[in-house]
């Protein structure tokens, strides 16, 4: 059975591969999806994905890794990440063999009414268009969703991953391009969650 992880490069998706890979032996299949938006937020997190795969390869086990990219960077609006996800979710469970797996990095400390909802609609929007690959006699007869670092918060979750991996982990939604490359806003509400936590944990952040 292999496990699906959808990883955004982020804390909370990272502690999810790195919990998986070092307390399970099962094959696992990490996904990025490069989510191009007016956000900006593309680059800073592929690299984050990328620095992440390599740590995790060199230090822990062998798993597959592949990629797919929506870009929207043309649009006002800026679409829903969970949705997105979903739907990247079908066409990448598909493509794996065996997998009856997808891990997300969901917190439940994160999770208010709304949130919650959210969880459980994006599970929908998976099922909804994982049945019409079922009709093909594609993929797995079950897929179930599943939320390792669930009962953890953000400080827990920090707490968990290596130094360099925390490093790694990208969280800003708007980073600031500078000469060199780009910078976290430090003013976006990830920005200053994670300020918060490197001062009630001590970590680097
Ligand atoms: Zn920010």
């Amino acid at each position: 059975m292999t496990t699906l992880v959808m990883l955004s490069g982020g804390l909370d998706s990272t502690a999810c591969l790195y919990k998986l890979l070092l307390e399970t032996d099962g094959p696992i299949h990490a996904h990025h999806i490069r989510l191009i938006n007016r956000e900006g937020r593309a680059r800073a997190e592929q690299d984050a994905v990328e620095a992440i795969v390599a740590w995790c390869r060199k230090h822990l086990r062998p798993f597959r890794y592949s990629e797919s990219a929506l870009d929207f960077s043309q649009l006002e609006a800026i679409p829903i990440d969970w949705m997105a996800i979903a739907y990247v979710a079908c066409q990448v469970a598909i493509d794996t063999p065996g997998c009856r797996r997808i891990a997300v990095g969901i917190l439940a400390a994160d999770l208010d009414e709304t949130r919650r909802r959210v969880s459980e609609s994006q599970r929908r929007v998976f099922d909804a268009m994982y049945r019409y690959y079922r009709a093909r006699k594609l993929g797995e007869p079950e897929v179930e969703w599943i939320y390792p670092v669930y009962a953890l918060d953000k400080a827990a979750v920090a707490a968990l991953l290596p130094a360099e991996l925390r490093a790694f982990a990208w969280s800003c939604r708007r980073p600031v391009t500078t000469e060199d490359g780009y910078r976290a806003c430090g003013e976006c509400k990830p920005c200053r969650k994670r300020a918060e936590v490197a001062q009630a944990t001590k970590l680097a952040l």
